[in-house]
Formats: structure tokens, sequence, C-alpha cells
């Protein structure tokens, strides 16, 4: 059985002189982490018997492709996972998510993902991107509104976004606290829209920050690389996908919050071990 810590604490943190709130999400599980972890939860809670396999799709470094092989092993499923394209590096030295998750049984394909599935195939789109996702997500919503009722802060809520959907749910279920979030894998056009596409009402969108640069998924930023080492040499580890973005992007637009940060560390510290060899290859030793 997986045991997943919940609820997650809220530590205080300081960064570069300020105090700042952060959300332990990397806590729940080494290997089942952050918002996946909220993202999967009606799957880990729902009675899987009747199904045979998990399907899904995404990159062969996936956050979600390795909590989805964690749930896949205890569920006693096949995880079949689809990818458009796996490096020869990759293939040759498995690391990283990809690593932990083959180890788990999982079956990768360079193929296009199923469009339809049968009966007992169970499909999780790429990310996670559901509406059932809100159930995990509404458990986070209540941990936070708790903490902020037992400790008497307000605070404005800050996290990264892929799909969108955490910051979408979190948003909705915290109707009454400020969420900001920034698109870290289209702009925030491509953001909007797949709010939109979950839920119609804007209301319950949440507040997209942009900086004064376009960043491009998964690629190398030397503000990022150095956020993230001051970041840790700060006391915590954040990932190096979304986190190292969200903070630089939460600096430029530090005056337009009213309350105290509560940053939500969405996990996924495991791809940081392929990010990270990439980011010193090539700056480490460079400055
Ligand atoms: C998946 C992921 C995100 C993006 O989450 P969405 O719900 O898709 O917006 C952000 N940070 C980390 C660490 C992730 O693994």
């Amino acid at each position: 059985m997986i045991e997943i810590n919940l609820p997650t604490p809220i530590e205080e943190f300081t960064f570069r002189g300020k105090k700042y709130f952060i959300k332990r999400d990397d806590l729940t599980h080494p290997l089942f982490s952050g918002n996946k972890a909220r993202k999967l939860w009606f799957l880990l809670k729902k009675d899987l018997s009747s199904y045979k396999k998990i399907i899904s799709h995404g990159s062969a470094q996936s956050n979600a492709m390795l909590s989805l092989s964690v749930l896949a092993k205890e569920k006693n499923l096949i995880f079949d996972y689809y990818v458009s394209h796996i490096s020869k590096f990759l293939k040759e030295n498995p690391h990283g998510n990809y690593y932990y998750a083959i180890k788990n049984g999982m079956n990768i394909f360079e193929k296009p993902y199923p469009r339809t599935v049968r009966k007992d195939e169970f499909f999780v789109p790429e990310g996670g991107y559901t509406k059932e996702a809100e159930i995990g997500i509404k458990l986070l919503a209540n941990e936070i509104l708790n903490w902020c009722e037992k400790t008497e802060k307000k605070v404005d809520v800050f996290l990264t976004s892929g799909t969108g959907t955490t910051a979408l749910y979190l948003k909705k279920n915290l109707p009454t606290i400020n969420v900001y979030t920034t698109s870290c894998v289209g702009g925030s056009s491509y953001l909007e829209k797949e709010f939109y596409n979950l839920c119609k009402d804007k209301l319950h969108h949440p507040i997209i920050l942009i900086g004064s640069k376009k960043y491009h998924f998964a690629k190398l930023y030397k503000e990022c690389y150095q956020i993230w080492l001051e970041l840790k040499s700060s006391g915590i580890e954040f990932d190096l996908l979304y986190d190292a973005i969200g903070w630089n992007i939460l600096l430029e637009n530090k005056t337009i919050f009213e309350n105290d940060i509560l940053f939500i560390h969405q996990g996924g510290l495991i791809g940081n071990q392929s990010m990270l060899p990439r980011y010193e290859r090539k700056y480490l030793n460079k400055n």
C-alpha cells in the first residue's frame, strides 16, 4: 500500500529577505508527489477492479507518467504509456521519471496513443487534465482553508501551471482567496483556453501573471538555474521545470500581492534528476 502523507505541512520560508509560506505538497510521497498526487487522487480511491489497464500519453520524462506508474502498480493494472519520441540518450541511459516508471512496470510505446479504448481500459489524458482531478485538489484547498483559519492568516496563493488543472480547481475551491498562476508550457491565451475547457465560469479562474520574458517549456534558462540554486541554498529544493520559472515571474510581479504569499510546492523532484545534469553541463563553472 502506498501511504500518502496528508495534510502536507505549510512552512515559513525566507527568501531574499522576504517571508513566504510554502505548502509542501512535494512531501506527499517521493514517487507519487505534488499536484499529480492531488490530480490522480480520484483514481487512487476509485474501484478499478473492472479494469485491466491504464492508458496515458505525454512526454518521456513526465511527472504524471511516474505517478501513474505507481498507481497502476498499486492497483495491479497494466500501464501502457505513449510518447511521440524517446531520445537515444534516454534509452541508453534511463534516469529520472522514465527510469522509475519503467522500474514500476510501465510499457512505453513510441507511437500515437489510441483514440478509442476498450471497456476494461482506463484512459488518463496527458498531465491528468480531467474534471475528476477536482476531487483531490479540493482536499488541497481545504487543507489551506483549515490552516488559514487555525493560524488566522490571510494569504495570496501562487502556483505554476502546465495544463492549468491544479490552479483552476484550487481557485474554484478557494473563492475568497486571490490565486495567481503563470503559464510554463504555452502562453497566457493557451492557459486561458485550458481553464475555459474545464470551467466556463470566469469567476473561478485564477489570475495569470506574466513576466518580461517568454519561456519555452523544458528549455534551459540561466536565471532559472540561478534562482533554483539560490532557493535550494535557502533551504528548499523546488522543481526546475515549473517552479524555477514561477519564482522568477512571482518576483517580477511582487508589488501586486496584497498579503503574504503561500507558494504551492507541487513536487516533481525526481524530474530534477534529468533537468539538473542538463543545467550543469550548460552552466556549471561557466559563469
Ligand atoms: C504537472 C506539474 C505542474 C503543472 O500542473 P498543471 O495542473 O498541469 O497545471 C506544475 N509543477 C509541477 C512540479 C508539476 O509536476
